[in-house]
């Protein structure tokens, strides 16, 4: 394990089984240390090491994970990436071909007429790969491979020189192979050259810890998960696992993919590297190979963690399946902006038309297109909320689905919004390209659900209510704390109530302070935030003329729960515990009367509140 994490995962069931294969196939000899290349003879048949990184950035290391060893045919792939960077798809598909051989590694097998060989996992299709990497000298063209699969490794790797030499002085075969490539134009500069940047690619020098961070670099679409580094634009990625899966374990590639399922490579220095897209890259090392070339631990090592696991790529995970989380209307759920009694009348009677749907997981074709099904097969809501605090990831395709529903339902007259979409960069490109394409003033991409319910109540009960209410409280009188006193005693409480007047942006009250005061709002606009996990903050309530702030902690006596911060300039009037608490020996009526006042002010909070936690109670528009 890596050192950081030695202590805590002595328990993990994934490190244990995979010392116990490690231990099992430690005692598994067959096979032989290849040795047509003189010096890989050299290598110790015993050592084997089992490693596993996942596209989060964890690794487990079993056995001799540090030992060093040449990746040999293993840098195919990452070269055949780095090529694709260079000349693009269609223009390295007229140099080598991505059709499986069945032939040996090292056969000269070039397209009769063409020359062009048959993919870039064989020898003859690696060296012309080679020579597809743009550099203006051998010397360049080395350093670009050997700086790319660094990348993939995350650290600058080195040539074994022992081992190139030893390939250089005996490699007459591929010698021939540079040379029929040449004569076919397909390298067109001195092959030679190119044939000796081939064998130092192959001499690179690796560890079985690097094989599994290089796969998972594939795995992770391009992007190192222990540096944050790019290795390759992720666009190439498919290209590259497809050869691998295709022809990518010599010709055993049919059976390979068949019994373990994962794009893989192996090298005759003895290493393998296999890849589950999505989700983790696996090396294991051990030099003695069997009859095709494969490293015959690794094989066996392959197929047990394949089966154990289901890794098998076309054993596909479940996540298709729930995208859809929670669906409601802001009927069941509203804003945490405070209503007026009348304002909350109305969107009952209108919330049925502002719906919102939480999706979850991970979008892809198939998840989405349930939701574009769902959503298209009922009636039509004025909005339509998108809530993806919850998604993991979405895919171009199902962002480019999200986006022709909302252009097909703006059409009709639904306003579709986005919400919690930052992080899915793909999703709020889409959005912002149906925004550009929407009436100017319309807005449709919220940091929170809650702030695009406010949105879409406020343009609800512009239009449903003929007369809005007034947007300032100009007498005491009308504030819900005096509710049941007479005019005399409205006077003789606002007597002693102080106006307090707050700048847009300051605090009205801050959490932890001790609650000496209720404050009522007359003018403007306020909202209460708490701290979340993660250093934000979330929004509790937003309140407006007629509120009342402070009043939980002020009856519990107990320290303000949240901050609330002016959104506007604010008016407001104060009544101070001490001169509320002297009405109880000079009005001790008014006093009860407040107090009540009170207490219904805060239970109509918790009726809100139970009536909000009820739509988690409401079945998701689709299942399964
Ligand atoms: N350098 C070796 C060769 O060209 C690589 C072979 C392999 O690993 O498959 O023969």
């Amino acid at each position: 394990m890596t050192t950081d994490h030695r202590s805590c995962d002595e328990l993990s069931p994934i490190r244990i089984r995979l010392e116990e294969l490690h231990r099992r196939y430690q005692a598994f000899h067959e096979g032989t240390v290849a040795t047509y290349i003189p010096e890989l003879a050299h290598a110790n048949p015993d050592w084997f090491a089992i490693c596993l990184a996942t596209t989060d950035g964890f690794i487990y290391e079993v056995g001799d994970f540090a030992q060093p060893f040449t990746i040999q045919s293993i840098s195919k792939p990452f070269v055949y990436g780095l090529a694709l960077e260079d000349n693009g798809r269609n223009a390295l598909l007229t140099k080598v071909g991505v059709e499986p051989s069945g032939d040996a590694f090292n056969a000269i097998s070039l397209h009769k007429t063409n020359g062009r060989p048959l993919n870039p996992m064989i020898n003859a299709g690696a060296i012309a790969t080679t020579g597809q990497v743009r550099a203006s000298s051998p010397t360049e063209r080395f350093e670009r491979i050997r700086a790319c699969i660094g990348r993939f490794a995350g650290r600058p790797l080195e040539v074994d020189v022992g081992v190139y030499e030893s390939e250089s002085r005996t490699g007459h075969r591929n010698r021939a192979i540079g040379h029929l490539l040449r004569n076919f134009d397909v390298l067109t500069d001195d092959p030679m050259a190119d044939v000796e940047v081939y064998f130092r690619q192959c001499a690179i020098s690796v560890t079985c810890r690097d094989l599994a961070v290089m796969a998972a670099t594939l795995a992770n679409h391009g992007l190192n998960p222990m540096t944050g580094e790019r290795a390759i634009s992720g666009d190439h990625v498919e290209c590259v696992l497809s050869v691998m899966a295709s022809c990518g374990m010599y010709d055993y590639a049919g059976g390979w993919i068949y019994h373990v399922g994962m794009p893989a490579k192996s090298g005759v220095a003895g290493g393998v590297l296999a890849v589950l897209p999505g989700q983790l890259g696996i090396g294991v090392f051990s030099p003695r190979l069997d009859d095709h070339g494969n490293s015959a631990r690794a094989i066996r090592v392959c197929e047990e963690l394949s089966r154990l696991w289901d890794l098998h790529q076309f054993d596909p995970p479940p996540g298709a399946h729930h995208a859809m989380r929670l669906a409601y209307t802001a009927a069941d759920h509203g804003s945490t902006r405070s209503r007026s009694a009348a304002e909350r009348a109305c969107l009952r009677r209108h919330g049925e038309g502002i719906r919102v749907v939480e999706l979850q997981g991970s979008l892809m074709f198939s998840s989405t297109e349930r939701i574009v099904r769902d959503l298209s097969n009922r009636e039509l809501p004025s909005f339509l909320v998108i809530d993806c605090h919850h998604v993991t990831e979405v895919n171009a395709a199902a962002a480019a689905l999200l986006f022709e529903l909302a252009d097909r339902f703006a059409a009709r007259g639904t306003t579709v919004l986005l919400t919690h979409a930052t992080h899915l960069a793909p999703l709020e490109a889409a959005f912002r390209r149906h925004e550009s394409r929407s009436p100017a003033e319309s807005r449709l991409r919220f940091s929170t659900t809650d702030d695009a319910l406010e949105w879409c109540e406020d343009a609800v009960l512009e239009k449903a209510m003929p007369s809005p209410p007034p947007r300032t409280l100009d007498r005491l009188a009308d504030h819900g704390l005096v509710r049941g006193l007479t005019a005399t005693q409205v006077e003789r409480l606002a007597a002693i109530m102080k106006p307090m007047i707050v700048r847009r942006g300051d605090r009205l009250v801050t959490a932890g302070d001790e609650a000496a005061s209720i404050i009522l709002l007359i003018r403007g606009l306020a909202s209460a935030w708490n701290p979340i996990p993660g250093g934000r903050d979330r929004r509790l309530a937003t309140f407006t003329a007629g509120a009342m702030v402070g009043e939980m902690a002020f009856a519990e006596e107990s320290p303000r729960s949240a901050t609330v911060i002016a959104e506007s300039d604010v008016e407001c009037l104060v009544l101070q515990r001490s001169d509320f608490d002297s009405l109880r020996d000079t009005d001790p009526g008014i006093h009860a009367v407040v107090w009540r006042n009170i207490a219904c002010a805060i239970a109509d909070k918790l009726r809100k509140a139970n009536h909000d936690l009820g739509v988690y109670d409401h079945a998701p528009l689709s299942r399964g």
